[in-house]
């Protein structure tokens, strides 16, 4: 059965990028295009921009993201409000929102920050898995640092809340992490993390993470990587089949901790190596028909495919 879908995190920028494809024409390299994403009823996606570690990687982001969205065989609408949100669907186009992921490229004094809201920037990591002057991100296969959002990393979060981004901190080791809840003035989301919990990685939230997100009313992007959902298969450099099962024990531990309210989808699609069962977006009908024959209401994957992450937006826009 077709839910509507927000997809909190795609990688499709880049992957167009080094792949031999369009987004306008139907493919089957990669994950998501216009075809698979009309297929699967994904109504709207964060589509990020990464890296965003230099000034550079933000003006050439920026350049492609434009590129991309601004090609009108791409049906895709640029979404800077929550009235785009239905204007898309409207105009029967895609949603795009702009995302950095990281913000390492911003300069002390903010000036991109702030042209970058004018552009149309809604939704921000502070660091991806790096050092930057702003935040520490969850390493790669390295020791974790001890270290912190730094004083400037403080005061970027805030001012990026007071323009109306959203602040995503999937990425954040969890020093930064427990420093950008007790600051946070608004709901904060991850827009591409699961349960430490199931599998223990870095990247993915304590227990405790996910229950703080809960009561800052944030949400979390279940992500769809081999990596991220499976303890056995974290290591894994080829893709294997896995049981839709395991995607929803991780939705299953995040409702037990908390409710319905806080979980949502972040694909990672586009950016991640996912399990051989499911191809891209156009998989979505088959995802959500798994949780209705097991236990979850329609209801509850509304929630779960739109309304909690619209939500979010609804809470941190202005
Ligand atoms: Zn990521």
């Amino acid at each position: 059965m077709n839910f509507k879908v927000i997809d909190g995190h795609i990688d499709t920028l880049i992957a167009l990028n080094h792949q031999e494809r369009t987004f306008s024409q139907g493919s089957n390299t990669g994950h998501c295009d216009l075809q698979r994403m009309k297929e699967g009823s994904v109504s709207a996606a964060l589509f990020a921009i990464f890296p965003a570690m230099t000034k550079k990687h933000i003006i050439n982001g920026l350049d492609e993201w434009f590129k991309l969205v601004n090609n009108p065989e791409n049906h895709l609408y640029h979404i800077k409000s929550i009235e785009d949100f239905k204007n898309a669907e409207n105009s029967n186009k895609i949603g795009a929102v702009l995302h950095f992921e990281g913000a390492g490229g911003i300069d002390k004094d903010f000036a991109l920050l702030r042209l970058s809201y004018q552009l149309g920037l809604r939704s921000m990591g502070l660091s991806w898995s790096n050092v930057n002057k702003f935040a520490t991100g969850a390493l790669f296969d390295q020791k974790q640092e001890d270290r912190g959002l730094t004083e400037k990393g403080k005061k970027l979060l805030i001012t990026a809340q007071k323009m109306g981004i959203t602040i995503d901190v999937s990425h954040l080791n969890d020093p930064s992490f427990w420093d950008a809840i007790e600051i946070t003035n608004k709901p904060i989301i991850a827009t591409h993390s699961n349960c430490r919990s199931i599998c223990n990685v870095p990247r993915n939230l304590t227990d405790k993470q996910i229950i703080a997100i809960h009561e800052k009313h944030g949400a979390i992007g279940l992500n769809f990587g081999l990596r991220f959902l499976s303890e056995e298969h974290k290591q894994a450099k080829s893709s294997v089949e896995l049981p839709l099962e395991v995607f929803k024990s991780h939705i299953d531990h995040i409702v037990n901790l908390t409710d319905i309210n806080t979980v949502a989808i972040g694909t990672d699609f586009d950016g991640t190596m996912i399990p051989s069962n499911i191809s891209g977006s156009n998989d979505f009908p088959k995802f959500f028909d798994y949780f209705l024959e097991n236990g979850y209401s329609e209801q509850d994957l509304k929630k779960l495919g739109h309304e909690n992450l619209l939500r979010v937006f609804k809470d941190t826009w202005i």
